[in-house]
C-alpha cells in the first residue's frame, strides 16, 4: 500500500475529532491546512462513505464502508434517500485526484 494513501486514510480518521478545528490538520499531500470533507450514507444505519480532499492541491481519498460519526453536521452528510443527493454532492465536492492504495 502506498504511504501517501495510508497518510490520507489516517488523516481522514482524525477528522471527526477535529470537526470544529479542521485547520489543525494538514494535508498529507501538500501540507496545507485546507482539508474539507463530505459523508454520504444511510440515514438509519449511518453506514456509508466519506470523501476527504484538500482544496489547495485537489487531492484526497474516497473511503467506503465507514460509519458517519454523530459529530458531523447535517450539511456535511448526503443521505441515500435524498432525491437531490447527487446534485448536492456535485456542488459541495470539487474535482480532486483520488489517492489509491
Ligand atoms: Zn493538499
Amino acid at each position: 500500500m502506498k504511504k501517501i494513501f495510508q497518510c490520507w486514510v489516517q488523516t481522514a480518521a482524525f477528522i471527526p475529532d477535529y470537526i470544529d478545528n479542521l485547520s489543525a490538520l494538514n494535508c498529507p499531500s501538500c501540507g496545507c491546512s485546507t482539508l474539507d470533507y463530505l459523508y454520504g450514507g444511510d440515514r438509519e444505519t449511518r453506514v456509508g462513505y466519506g470523501l476527504f480532499w484538500c482544496t489547495t492541491c485537489k487531492r484526497g481519498v474516497h473511503i467506503s464502508r465507514l460509519y458517519i460519526p454523530a459529530v458531523v453536521s447535517e450539511n456535511k452528510v448526503i443521505y441515500f434517500d435524498d432525491p437531490h443527493g447527487s446534485e448536492k454532492q456535485a456542488q459541495l465536492v470539487p474535482e480532486f485526484k483520488r489517492m489509491t492504495p
